[in-house]
């Protein structure tokens, strides 16, 4: 495992050593070879999710938040208005980019414990026929929550809106199914459940909502429209990519097909939660999900009420046996997170829990 830490974290995460060697070599942007290996990432992306057909893949530079941020300012017109459905930070997020991006937005609010409930939004809808958007977010990063995106999406989509799924940390790992689920666009990263690493985002996108969306962002980058015509024109990117990132994905890509796609993953994901469940309720933490509602890429655990254990003391104890773990995002309780996601399986839970309990027991002592 070379000197790499173990990442326990919701991306960048642990990769495969042969997507990692997939960066090493150049590739000239420009050349054949990287327009074929760029063609082969837009059908792989669409693939993992059945959007062949319906959906057109359009890469973009940068984390996360860039494509969240070049949907929204492309997709989301001047004359529309956004509906963020928020149990989270990262529903929260998109309120802000919404704000920044000079857009009408409104949201609903849950608790960060609660799942988005379709029949409040299908209110929310008829109430305000101005709302041509609703966006939401599948899995809540923040504590690991799953909300009930195919319901929440026919809710919108027989509501005649347009529905904006931020899958960052769901996509290629959790259910979504393209031919059966009305979304508008999917956003998702190189580096959560698809084991690249970081430094691309992702739309998959009705062409039909592009189309109608040419011109509106105030961004040249962060502009979908204009990046999808880039791809269609020539196959090559309107601005420097990210080669080596690509090719990480590719390779990661490839992977995840010989695992089984999602439902191979989700399988190893799932195990690698109930051993971290079952071996850190042994050591006394509790889940602050409701096990119903939680999904198995990141679980957010509390802090014990006593107040004995500090996190940094926590955290560096275990980054030096080699585990990285991951703070808390909870706006009310004390807590950290361990991410289930990564080129990991059960042993390497079995190991972070022995360092778990070595640390508890190093850390009573002193
Ligand atoms: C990781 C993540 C993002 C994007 O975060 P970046 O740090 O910009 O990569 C957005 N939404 C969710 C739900 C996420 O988990």
């Amino acid at each position: 495992m070379s000197d790499s830490p173990i990442l326990l974290t919701p991306g960048p995460l642990t990769t495969a050593i042969e997507t990692r060697r997939a960066m090493l070599r150049d590739w000239g942007s420009r050349d054949p070879a990287f327009i074929a290996l760029t063609a082969e990432l837009r059908q792989r992306l669409l693939a993992v999710a059945g959007g062949e057909g319906s959906h057109v893949a359009v890469p973009l530079q940068g984390s996360g938040t860039f494509i969240v941020e070049a949907a929204i300012a492309t997709l989301v017109g001047p004359g529309d208005k956004l509906l963020v459905l928020v149990n989270g930070a990262y529903g929260e997020r998109m309120v802000t980019i919404a704000q920044r991006m000079g857009r009408a937005v409104e949201a609903i609010r849950w608790a960060e414990d609660e799942v988005v409930e379709s029949g409040r939004v299908a209110a929310a809808l008829r109430a305000d026929p101005s709302i041509t958007h609703v966006a939401l977010v599948h899995c809540e990063t923040t504590t690991g929550i799953l909300n009930p995106m195919p319901e929440i999406a026919s809710v919108v989509a027989g509501e005649g809106r347009a529905f904006l799924l931020d899958a960052m940390s769901s996509f290629g790992a959790l259910e979504i199914d393209l031919r059966t689920t009305p979304v508008t666009a999917v956003l998702a990263s190189s580096n959560k459940c698809l084991e690249g690493v970081p430094g691309l985002g992702f739309a998959l996108v009705r062409p039909e909502a592009l189309e109608r969306a040419a011109g509106n962002s105030p961004s040249l980058s962060f502009d979908l429209h204009a990046q999808w015509k880039g791809f269609e024109k020539d196959g090559q990117w309107r601005f420097t990519p990210p080669v080596q990132v690509v090719a990480a994905l590719v390779e990661a890509l490839r992977r995840l097909d010989a695992e089984g796609g999602p439902e191979g993953r989700r399988r190893r994901y799932q195990g690698n939660f109930a051993t971290l469940l079952a071996g850190m309720r042994r050591l006394g933490f509790d889940l602050f999900l409701d096990e119903a509602v939680q999904a198995p890429i990141i679980a957010t655990f509390r802090m014990p009420a006593d107040g004995t254990l500090v996190f940094r003391d926590f955290y560096d104890a275990l980054a030096d046996r080699g585990f990285l773990i991951y703070p808390g995002k909870l706006t009310k309780a004390e807590s950290f997170r361990i991410g289930c996601i990564g080129a990991l399986d059960r042993r390497d839970f079995e190991r972070l829990l022995h360092a778990i309990e070595g640390t508890l027991a190093r850390l009573e002592a002193v």
